[in-house]
């Protein structure tokens, strides 16, 4: 049974890496190789780098005119995708009670430190 279920993860996993790759390719065929927010170019060697943002957030909307896709740099891409899940947070309102936890957590590494310090 279990046999079964990890055939059909296998599976599954291979369909999504695969159509992976192929809008990744897609999309650096019809788009230019510049990062969508900080506007670096990208040429073959450094294409890695340059990855397919959804605008959406949908990874399997993948239109093939590219409406959906936005070539990001990895670094540009990670920001936007903090950013959303800022939003996400501020929406749900669920915030409030972790800052005051993480402030007393560095208020007491702060009394450590300086006791290193000593
Ligand atoms: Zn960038
Ligand atoms: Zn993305």
């Amino acid at each position: 049974m279990s046999s079964k279920v990890d055939r059909l993860v296998a599976e599954a996993k291979k369909a999504q890496q695969e159509r992976a790759r192929s809008y990744r390719e897609q999309a650096l065929k019809i788009l230019p190789w510049i990062c969508g927010r900080c506007a670096r170019e990208f040429g073959r060697e450094r294409l890695r780098e340059l990855t397919v943002h959804h605008k959406d957030g949908n990874h399997d909307n993948n239109p093939s005119d590219g409406s959906n896709w936005e070539l990001l740099c990895i670094y540009c891409h990670e920001n936007e995708h903090a950013r959303i899940e800022d939003a996400k947070f501020e929406k749900a309102g669920t915030s409030p009670s972790e800052p005051i936890a993480t402030h007393r957590a560095f208020e007491g590494l702060d009394k450590l430190l300086k006791n290193k310090k000593k």
